[in-house]
């Protein structure tokens, strides 16, 4: 056995150590996450990070936006900041979110071990409601934080169960009234750079465990309202019915081909309907309403206005048809993010010191990265996901994988904060 290798196990080890009680927090019998911010397993997760900023001598402070914040140092301006999230979309993975945390405390130990003596400031973050899986906003904790998200219209979303998101944050102890942009704490972020496992192929195909992020393509999601009449199934005359879900369908194929369509044309973009609603849902009646949410990408602008300037007009030809009145309603947006050249050089020069060239990715999946990247110089980094899977109980990272990501960061932030 070579010291190497020994390494190599004491750095498995060490990542295990600190996964393993995470990784039992939200998990269902069949492997899927719930940590829907705010919730029994999520306030689990969030205690877990007091546990590992406790047995690191680290400074925790929960932030007013109730993001949660470990400090290695004196917080103040100039802070190189890492980490992701905790909460997860309902049935997500193991690793979207947690792996950054996770990634984040141990580069911490192992700059510690090494000896390293900051000249600035680190802190590692976990980012609340980063998927918007309770509230239907995403990046909320980094969105209000920065003021892209309007406190008093965030405070009266609902859950599925009619909680208000006021009462929420109420319920585990931040302030409602106290949330929205935080100035102070924005200013003491020199650097953010969150490690994400990557949610496609790309490492896989380009044989390198660890990516570089280039850009976030912009993405939006809108909602199609369509009302028609409810009727019965037996003895309604199909001349006269005005049934709510055939333009629905016919909405769900135009996104397909919309987006294949353009892919066709050169630029690669996705289109997905992942939620429809039919009321009243009588398996015997004709529905009286029929919803359903597109969620739009492409690396430019125009591709996602393309797609869905297509699939509202073939819905609204075929709503027409159908005598069905058609809405939509653009329920958010988010526009290109091209992470900072200098952080991003910076960073996967550190990266390639230890792994080889880092292959630099665009994404077509949200950041709270992203979203600070509006404000402060922010980077990501990728670790490979053999399926590419993600938002499902099969989303996975070797454990060398997972290794080799905690050297990167490692890597990078002795850069960023030791020299
Ligand atoms: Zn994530």
């Amino acid at each position: 056995v070579t010291a190497g290798s020994v390494r190599a196990g004491e750095a498995r080890h060490a990542f295990e150590r600190c996964w393993e009680p995470l990784a039992a927090i939200g998990r269902d019998a069949g492997g899927g996450y719930h940590r829907l911010s705010f919730t029994r397993a999520d306030l689990a997760a969030r205690a877990w990070f007091t546990e590992q900023a406790a047995a690191r001598d680290l400074a925790l402070e929960t932030d007013r936006n109730g993001n949660q914040w470990a400090w290695w140092g004196q917080p103040g301006p100039g802070a190189v900041v890492t980490g992701s999230h905790l909460d997860s979309v309902p049935g997500g993975g193991a690793y979207d979110g947690p792996l950054g945390v996770v990634s984040a405390f141990l580069a911490v130990d192992r700059l510690r071990e090494s000896g390293a003596r900051p000249v600035r400031p680190i802190a590692v973050v976990n980012f609340t409601d980063e998927e918007g899986g309770r509230f239907a906003v995403a990046c909320v904790g980094s969105r209000l934080l920065t003021g892209a998200l309007d406190p008093s219209r965030f405070r009266d979303r609902r859950d599925a169960d009619g909680v208000p998101a006021a009462r929420a944050y109420a319920s585990a102890g931040i302030d409602p009234d106290g949330i929205g942009a935080d100035p102070e704490m924005l200013a003491r972020i020199g650097v953010f750079v969150e490690l994400h496992v990557e949610q496609g192929r790309s490492l896989v195909h380009s044989g390198a465990p660890v990516g570089v992020a280039a850009a976030v393509w912009p993405h939006g999601r809108w909602r199609l309202d369509l009302r028609g009449v409810g009727n019965h199934a037996g003895t309604t005359a199909l001349a006269d019915r005005h049934d709510p879900v055939l333009p629905m369908a016919t909405a769900v194929l135009a996104a397909r081909a919309a987006a294949e369509g353009a892919a066709a044309a050169g630029q690669p973009a996705v289109a997905t309907v992942g939620r429809v609603t039919v009321d009243p849902g009588a398996m015997n009646g004709i529905a009286e309403r029929a919803r359903l949410w597109l969620d739009a990408r492409a690396p430019r602008e125009g591709t996602v206005r393309g797609i869905v300037a297509r699939v509202e007009r073939e819905t609204a030809h075929a709503a027409r048809a159908h005598g069905v009145a058609f809405d939509v309603v653009e329920e958010s947006w988010s526009g290109r993010v091209d992470f900072g050249t200098d952080l991003r050089t910076t960073v996967a020069a550190a990266v390639a010191g230890i792994h080889g060239a880092a292959p630099i990715l665009p994404t077509g999946a949200g950041h709270d990265a992203a979203v600070l990247a509006a404000h402060v110089p922010s980077a990501m980094l990728f670790v490979r996901n053999p399926t590419g899977v993600s938002h499902s109980p099969a989303e996975h990272a070797d454990p060398a994988d997972c290794v080799a990501g905690v050297t990167a960061l490692t890597a990078v932030l002795e850069d960023l904060a030791c020299r």
